[in-house]
């Protein structure tokens, strides 16, 4: 039995050292480059033509990619018109039929990995091996959330009938959902949200981040080629304060899956209270002020390399992303050196080139945002190591080269800062209890990592700090689905965990049928 506690396989991942299943992944990679790409809005199954603007390559801004058109108004009520149509007849279709859409898609997405990696890549800026991670991921949660359904929306669950009436509890899809997702997976999450809607009898709008349309189209069409009825699934481009702000805002709506910025779940909070008609649900993962404990039992070699995975890895833009280390000054001089030193050994560079270890971030306005706090943090710091990058590199993309940092307290760090950049704060071990209150007092809590050999402390500190990912001894990022459920709360988000056994119950609401036998 596999991790999904039936027969089927975990997905397949590609075997990078072997020179063979590379080139395959390299040749499927540049086939699938060599036509521009393709966005817009897919209502009913029809790609809505409008007005087309470039996408560019954020390690290369002089490289379109493809082209996208906006959603307008008039698309986006189409939309939710459809969505609204479908949705009692979806809901009606058995979960397992449902269930076997989904399973359908992960087999089309797995047939398409080199495609949907090369998307990845080029429009999201991913290394190679985050971007196959990233379609392993989305895979995952395709059959995962399948798995769910059959097994939670199939039969309803008997309940006792001590008046002689029998009584059942069954789970519905609850009517429209509205998926908003990041930029940051923009396939897995993408693919999470909408898999897990659908399964649980839900039609969906979906509504992927303006900075990476490209590859939510190819994944919306992979989804109608599997099955999914082209009125149960709506494809809408575009920014958020626009069409996500209008869809969001219509009272046919059931509920809203969100990802992204607390400030902008926020704002979706705001709008879903102040509109007419039924009270809808909102799912939402956010961001995180995520921090790494490493006390004097720990190994510093180990340390090390797991904040540099944790920080660095995807430049450093999961929500899971280490951006606080707190390091027992017995061994934080020892700490920073090794640190300093495995950062020169980074390779910054294109992420379509297999040996690059940390990529561009996003885009332009997220690289000055970066820019603007390294000068700001960095003026007072009592130390910090920036690795080298070349004129050349910045000129070409949006590159961000990855920098460690240390300051003297957490509240130094007044909002999530979205990149490669790690604060370092030094701590006595008496002060243990005031590093858990640093840390909670932040206000957010989606991971925690923490670094000892003193198991009592990884209990207590795990015990004490308010996370909903903690992990001990081991890099903090890369949740496995079904493994490691992962989501926060507070400002870190709603609280359901995704890839996990009851996300789907949030997309879904319970009858009781009560039948006088
Ligand atoms: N689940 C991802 C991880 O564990 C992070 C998701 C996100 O950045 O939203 O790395």
């Amino acid at each position: 039995r596999n991790l999904y506690g039936d027969e089927r396989l975990n997905s397949k991942g590609v075997n990078l050292p072997d020179p063979a299943e590379l080139q395959a992944l390299v040749s499927g990679m540049q086939q699938a480059s060599l036509q521009p790409w393709r966005a817009g809005p897919i209502v009913s199954g029809k790609a809505i033509a409008a007005q087309a603007m470039s996408v560019t390559n954020p390690a290369n801004r002089s490289e379109v990619i493809g082209t996208v058109s906006v959603a307008s108004e008039a698309t986006v009520d189409a939309a939710i018109s459809a969505a609204v149509a479908a949705q009692p007849d979806w809901n009606s279709t058995a979960a397992a039929e449902r269930a076997a859409i989904l399973l359908k898609a992960a087999d089309l997405y797995e047939k398409h990995l080199a495609q949907l990696v090369a998307y990845c890549v080029r429009e999201g800026g991913r290394s190679i091996p985050d971007s196959i991670s990233e379609v392993r991921e989305a895979v995952d949660f395709l059959r995962y959330y399948a798995a769910r359904a059959e097994e939670g929306f199939g039969k309803g669950l008997s309940l006792p009938g001590p008046t002689g009436e029998s009584n059942e509890l069954k789970l519905h899809g609850r009517g429209v959902f509205v998926c908003i997702s990041p930029w940051n997976f923009p396939l897995a999450i993408f693919t999470g949200q909408i898999a897990a809607a659908l399964a649980a009898g839900n039609s969906v709008i979906a509504k992927p981040a303006e900075q990476t349309p490209l590859v939510a189209a190819r994944a919306v069409e992979l989804l109608l080629e599997a099955g999914v009825p082209p009125n149960v699934l709506h494809l809408l481009t575009g920014d958020g304060a626009s069409v996500g702000a209008r869809a969001v805002a219509d009272p046919r709506i059931a509920g809203v899956a969100f990802t992204g910025s607390t400030e902008t779940a926020q704002a979706i909070n705001r709008s879903l209270a102040g509109r007419s008609g039924p009270i809808p649900v909102l799912i939402a993962e956010t961001g995180g002020q995520n921090a790494l404990i490493a006390d004097s039992s720990a190994l510093p070699e180990q340390i090390v390399l797991d904040v540099v995975q944790s920080g660095f890895n995807s430049a450093g833009q999961r929500c899971s992303a280490l951006r606080a280390l707190f390091v027992q000054d017995d061994i934080a001089d020892r700490v920073l050196q090794l640190l300093a030193g495995y950062m020169d050994e980074l390779k910054i560079g294109d992420p379509a080139d297999i040996s690059t270890d940390v990529g561009p971030v996003i885009d332009e306005p997220s690289c000055s945002v970066l820019g603007a706090h390294a000068r700001n943090i960095t003026k007072s710091a009592r130390w910090q190591h920036a690795e080298e990058m070349s004129v050349e590199l910045q000129r070409r993309g949006s590159f961000f080269a990855p920098l460690a940092v240390e300051i003297s307290s957490l509240a130094e760090l007044t909002r999530e800062v979205f990149g490669p950049i790690v604060h370092v704060i030094r701590y006595r071990a008496e002060d243990l209890d005031k590093v858990i209150d640093a840390i909670n007092n932040t206000g957010y809590g989606l991971t925690l990592g923490i670094h000892t050999r003193v198991d009592a402390s990884a209990r207590y500190i795990a015990s004490r700090v308010r996370s909903g990912n903690v992990y001990v001894n081991r890099n903090m990022i890369g949740a496995v689905v079904g493994v490691q459920p992962f989501g926060g709360r507070g400002l870190s988000g709603t609280g359901p965990k995704a890839g996990g056994p009851y996300y789907l119950h949030r997309f879904a609401t319970e009858q009781t049928i009560t039948i006088n036998t």
